[in-house]
């Protein structure tokens, strides 16, 4: 068992002058186990009891994550939900998690008030906080005990609440503290949101089981980044923080020279963009992989090769297998579907049992992901299987195609769908944003892929619709596309 976070946090209250969060007004380790003890015995004035969910939608604030902290040490779940959602999206998630208190920026009181059981504006519970004591008598935890539940972003249908344990959150972070080196002398970069495991559980965790500190940005803008970058060692990111810095000139090897890792993950790196990002700063960016059902299960090295395009080996403590579409391990260097087994894997989603159910075989939660691993043992992301295009009877892996039109020069991103075809069931088509003749851009792939695996369309955008963590969206695009070959 690892330790508990919050026994964590107590370790480093312990060690006076620790600091947590860097600033003109530094916050100590021994601040913030105070705050997250008045915080604690507000909730539970508030009325709140173990294994009850608090709701939170605020835009991103240092609040956020001490109310986390908070509710692990009250035992109430915490349920962070982007604030990006509409007030008709959001009550998907008050009815569904049914939350004893649900908590809002201002604005949104009003507007929400009435679709929920207590309701309370940030500023007005803060105030109520700072008026409670901050000695706050922990009940013993249990490393099964719900932590957190986060919804799926998905973008159709219903979104499913994760269930997360405190041993799935420590567990992770004792990995990756290990892997990735964390030391009490680390300055992490935040410009990730708190409403998501990477942001919220990777970067959070990471940084308080070392005793690390954080330079705490409420937002992703290169200049800010690029003005901190020189108080940072660690910065984690998605793969589109990267290639907005890439366009900023500023960046150089001597504005990372003080960074000892870059990180991305959430969506897959371009391997044009890993290979841009060490021509410019001489540094090589350590690609992960994990999900909001799983935390982190693999991770590139930190001593050794950080191959692009690939999301790196196992975490320790956490098996991946590859398997086929009967359920058992494909051969070695085949693709299959990715499923994962270790003390990293929720407890399922909330009130569907049987949704759960089918999500794991003999143990092994299916992640949705279709991947391979190479003679070296590191993994790579094919996409989800939801995404694979089978053109013509024959499998088209998105991320090859992709991996290929990233690197003709001119393309700045790509998204490789399937649109359903009269003659072949699916076509490959290809979305992407830069500047090329969608002509040329066939042409140069014949070189590289089989015929099969060629887009039967290219189609030049100006962007592409991604979601807050720089997904695309790609059932977006299968839908507005999913006329082209209409009428044949
Ligand atoms: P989420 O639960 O929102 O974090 O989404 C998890 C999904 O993001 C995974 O199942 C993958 O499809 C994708 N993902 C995360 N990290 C990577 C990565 N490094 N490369 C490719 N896809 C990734």
């Amino acid at each position: 068992m690892a330790r508990d976070i919050i026994a964590r946090l107590k370790d480093q209250a312990g060690t006076p002058g620790r600091i947590w969060l860097q600033g003109d007004a530094p916050v100590t380790y021994a601040d913030l186990l105070a705050e997250t003890g008045r915080m604690a015995n507000a909730l539970q004035g508030l009325g709140l009891v173990k294994g009850d969910r608090l709701l939170c939608q605020v835009d991103k604030c240092e609040a956020v994550l001490v109310l986390y902290l908070a509710c692990l040490r009250a035992g109430v779940v915490f349920l962070p939900v982007n604030p990006g959602y509409t007030v008709a999206e959001t009550e998907h998630f008050l009815t569904d998690a049914d939350p004893a208190l649900a908590i809002f920026d201002g604005a949104r009181v009003g507007e929400i008030a009435d679709k929920c059981r207590k309701v309370i504006g940030l500023a007005d519970f803060l105030a109520m906080a700072s008026e409670v004591q901050d000695a706050f008598s922990d009940p013993v935890p249990k490393p099964d005990d719900l932590a957190a539940i986060l919804y799926t972003s998905g973008t159709t249908g219903r979104s499913k609440g994760v269930m997360l344990s405190r041993e799935n959150l420590a567990s992770n972070a004792e990995a990756l503290v290990g892997l990735w080196r964390f030391a009490a002398e680390d300055v992490l970069l935040h410009v990730l949101p708190v409403f998501h495991t990477h942001g919220l559980f990777v970067a959070t965790n990471c940084v308080l089981y070392a005793g690390a500190s954080m330079i705490f940005q409420r937002s992703f803008a290169p200049e800010a980044v690029l003005e901190a970058l020189p108080r940072s060692t660690v910065m984690m990111g998605v793969p589109t923080f990267y290639s907005r810095l890439l366009a900023d000139a500023r960046l150089t090897p001597a504005a990372c020279a003080h960074v000892r890792l870059f990180i991305s993950g959430s969506a897959p790196l371009s391997p044009a963009t890993h290979a841009e990002w060490r021509g410019r700063t001489g540094q090589a960016i350590l690609e992960r992989y994990g999900m909001t059902e799983t935390n982190m299960i693999t991770s590139n090295p930190y001593d050794g090769p950080r191959k692009a395009g690939t999301v790196g080996l196992p975490l320790p403590g956490v098996a991946v297998r590859i398997a086929g579409p009967d359920g058992l391990p494909v051969a070695a260097g085949e693709a299959g579907a990715i499923e994962v087994r270790g003390p990293n894997v929720f407890a399922g989603y909330w009130r569907m049992p049987e949704q759960t159910a089918k999500e794991f075989r003999d143990g092994w939660f299916i992640t949705g992901d279709l991947g391979a691993f190479d003679a070296d043992g590191y993994l790579s992301i094919l996409g989800r299987v939801k995404d694979l295009v089978i053109s013509g009877g024959l499998n088209v892996y998105p991320a090859e195609v992709e991996a290929a039109i990233d690197d003709l020069p001119g393309v700045a991103a790509s998204a490789v769908i399937g649109v359903p075809h009269p003659d072949f069931g699916e076509a490959v088509v290809a979305c992407l944003v830069g500047l090329v003749e969608p002509e040329k851009v066939r042409e140069a792939l014949r070189e590289r892929l089989a015929a099969f695996k060629i887009p039967k369309r290219v189609i030049v955008m100006e962007d592409l619709p991604r979601n807050a963590m720089g997904k695309v969206q790609k059932a977006e695009l299968r839908r507005v596309h999913a006329g082209l070959f209409a009428g044949g």
